[in-house]
C-alpha cells in the first residue's frame, strides 16, 4: 500500500497532489510489450538521438510488477491477447498505457485479419494513443508528454469517474 493508492491521495492536501503527481510523471518505468516492428521504433527512441529517458521515461523495466508504463507496439493477435491482460494485471495501480502504432490502435494494416485483435483497447484501458505504421519517434515523445500532462492533472478522487479524461490522441503526422 502506497500513499498513492486509491481513496488515500484523494484526501492529501492539494499542494501535496501536485508534488506527488509531479514526482510520478517524471519517473515512469515503461514495461515495453514489443509484439511486431513497431517495438523497433520504440527501441530507437529510447537511444541517444531521441532518448526520451531526458523526460524521466526509464527503459525496459525488469517485469511488469515493477512498471508503471505499457507501451503496446506491434500487431496483438487473439492468441496473444490473453498475455497481454494477464500482464497488465500483473502491474500495480496507478498504472498507464501508451497504445504505440496503427496495428496496436485498430489492426492496422491486418485489420480484417481473422486472428488479430481489432485495437489493444479491447483488452486493456489505453491512456495515449500514437497513431502511425510505424510512428515517428517524435510522435511517441509527443505521447509521453501528453500522458505526463494528464498524470500532472489527475486528481485520484475522480479517476474512473465520467470527469476523468479517458484518453489522448497523439495528432497524425507529430
Ligand atoms: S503499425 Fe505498421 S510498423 Fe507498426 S507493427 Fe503494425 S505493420 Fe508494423
Amino acid at each position: 500500500m502506497g500513499v498513492t493508492d486509491l481513496g488515500m491521495i484523494s484526501q492529501v492536501p492539494k499542494p501535496m497532489r501536485f508534488i506527488l503527481n509531479w514526482g510520478r510523471r517524471y519517473s515512469l518505468w515503461v514495461f515495453n510489450f514489443g509484439l511486431a516492428c513497431c517495438a523497433i521504433e520504440f527501441i530507437a527512441t529510447s537511444m541517444s538521438r531521441h532518448d526520451f529517458i531526458r523526460l524521466g521515461v526509464i527503459p525496459f523495466a525488469p517485469s511488469p510488477r515493477q512498471a508503471d508504463l505499457m507501451v503496446v507496439s506491434g500487431t496483438v493477435t487473439d492468441k496473444m491477447a490473453p498475455a497481454v491482460q494477464r500482464l497488465y494485471e500483473q502491474m500495480p495501480e496507478p498504472k498507464y498505457v501508451i497504445s504505440f502504432g496503427a496495428c496496436s490502435n485498430c489492426g492496422g494494416p491486418y485489420w480484417d485479419s481473422y486472428c488479430v485483435t481489432k485495437g489493444v483497447d479491447q483488452l486493456i484501458p489505453v491512456d495515449v494513443y500514437i497513431p502511425g505504421c510505424p510512428p515517428r519517434p517524435e510522435a511517441l515523445l509527443h505521447g509521453i508528454m501528453k500522458l505526463q500532462a494528464k498524470i500532472g492533472d489527475e486528481d485520484w478522487a475522480t479517476r474512473g469517474s465520467p470527469e476523468y479524461p479517458a484518453f489522448e490522441r497523439v495528432p497524425d503526422g507529430s
